[in-house]
């Protein structure tokens, strides 16, 4: 495994790290087992201050932390500037509220059977495995409630962006945060394997592919250390019949093409009644046309490279077997030539159900669009995946909208908007999706135990 800054834009290597010795997988295991046992002891506040220095440290180096999270992954700079922005919220977010979420939980007990109620407690070190695609928010959204719990945390970021993995280790450690609350290691799958196996290490989350994620899933099960998993996607955008057509035009194409399409809860799927079905496709294509590629620290710049070549080459491929089983390419459709890793904006039509793609991942900038002639039909094309992160769907009815929501087999759904995220709402899917929610008060509770303190009735 090698840890390596590659500038998408460039194709240039900017840095490569060393791995990490197993003596120092096992001095990260002592620091923060240590850790954890020392903050049992101490108050929750001590960790309020912490994070919320935590918070005003990434609001200060906002545009350092945006550079280098560009140049390991290649996003637009503005993007990268507003994903420190969100972790700065995260980290407030927690930090602010994590006390009141903490506090004991009194059950409901019928009379004559005594009381009941559980306290919140922290379980242990836990073991994160994160994606280059959000390069901070990612680590951020894991190690803000865990903080606050009391969990230490050992990272293993993706090897494509180490340089940004490693500032945020370094910023926690600057702020005066304890040693071993946060420690960063570039590390081989196996070393991630006996790290979970420890039995100091009491959870594992992941966020990323199937096959990551399936992975790790059963080094935690094998185990018996509780995970959560934050998989891929193939989010359908319902437009209803009562949509309102001048705000799916502005919503629809960001939804897609927002850091260069490489979000698990992008659009992927637009679904549009037939009679409005040869207008969305117009619109789309004439928005994917005036995409402007380029340097992404150009503020002119509106769609950013793919992460890496490995992504370039992947994507090409799947729009190729596409093609190949039916798909009419309506604009783009191939990786453009030269050392930058961008692909053409591409729309997709005419994906039938027996197109391999069907029930694939594309990440990038490649919209598929499907007709269909109901609601009901609507409906069940956007379950007939086997994701399950997240959906949008457009009507100017809210009822109508939840209606529609409701049957989807999702994990979040989005009403006349773009997928978002946000500290207090929660995150996470069904299906192969993964399981678990991540933000909001579900989030925090992921790897607390709620300990039970029961007294009979006297
Ligand atoms: P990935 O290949 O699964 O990698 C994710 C992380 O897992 C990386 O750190 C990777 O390390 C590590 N990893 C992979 N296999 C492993 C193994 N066997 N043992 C230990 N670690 C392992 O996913 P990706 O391609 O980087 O990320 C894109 C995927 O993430 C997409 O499918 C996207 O939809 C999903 N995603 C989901 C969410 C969500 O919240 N649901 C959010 C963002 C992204 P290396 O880099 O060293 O391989």
């Amino acid at each position: 495994m090698t840890y390596q800054t590659t500038y998408p834009y460039t194709g240039e290597t900017l840095k490569t790290f060393p791995n990490a010795s197993d003596a120092e997988v096992n001095r990260t295991l002592a620091r923060a087992h240590a850790l954890y046992h020392k903050w049992r002891t101490q108050p929750i506040t001590t960790r309020k201050v912490q994070l919320l220095k935590i918070a005003t440290a990434l609001r200060a180096h906002r545009d350092e932390l945006a550079r280098t999270i560009t140049y390991d992954m290649g996003k637009l700079f503005r993007e990268s500037q507003g994903e420190v922005d969100l972790c700065a919220m995260i980290a407030e977010y927690y930090a602010n509220h994590g006390e009141e979420m903490l506090q004991p939980v009194e059950l409901p007990m019928p009379v004559g059977q005594g009381s009941a109620h559980y306290i919140k407690q922290a379980t242990g070190v836990i073991m994160a495995v994160e994606p280059w695609n959000f390069p901070l928010y990612q680590i951020v959204r894991v190690f803000a409630p865990n903080f606050m719990v009391g969990n230490p945390m050992i990272l293993k970021d993706a090897s494509i962006c180490p340089t940004s993995a490693q500032a945020f280790a370094t910023l926690v450690e600057k702020t005066g945060a304890p040693a071993g609350a946060l420690t960063n290691l570039f590390i081989s799958y196996d070393q991630v394997a006996r790290i979970i196996a420890d039995p100091r290490v009491s959870g594992v989350c992941l966020t990323g592919s199937m096959r990551g994620g399936a992975a790790v899933a059963a080094a935690a099960g094998k185990n018996l250390k509780q995970s959560t998993m934050e998989l891929g996607g193939n989010d359908a955008f319902i437009i209803l019949d009562d949509a309102d057509w001048n705000l799916v035009k502005q919503v629809a194409p960001r939804a897609r093409i927002d850091n260069a399409g490489q979000v698990c809860t992008s659009s992927k799927r637009f679904i549009v009644m037939a009679d409005k079905y040869d207008e969305f496709v117009t619109i789309l294509k004439e928005q994917f046309a005036q995409l402007k590629m380029g340097n992404p620290m150009d503020p002119a710049t509106t769609l950013a490279p793919l992460s890496s070549k490995g992504a370039q080459e992947k994507l090409q491929q799947q729009v190729n077997i596409a093609i190949e089983h039916g798909a009419t390419c309506v604009i783009g459709g191939h990786a453009v030539a030269g050392e930058g890793f961008f692909f053409e904006p591409t729309i997709l039509t005419g994906i039938t159900p027996d197109n391999p793609i069907f029930d694939q991942e594309m990440f990038g900038p490649v919209a598929t669009i499907y007709k269909v002639d109901s609601e009901e039909e609507a409906i069940n094309l956007a379950n007939n995946s086997s994701y399950g992160l997240g959906g949008t769907i457009f009507s100017s009815d809210p009822d109508h909208a939840e209606r529609v929501a409701a049957q989807i087999e999702t994990g979040m759904s989005f009403i006349n908007s773009s997928w978002t995220s946000l500290p207090a709402i929660p995150f996470g899917g069904v299906k192969n999706s993964g399981y678990g929610r991540e933000l909001s008060i579900l989030g925090l509770d992921a790897f607390v135990n709620k300990h039970l303190i029961y007294t009979p009735e006297k």
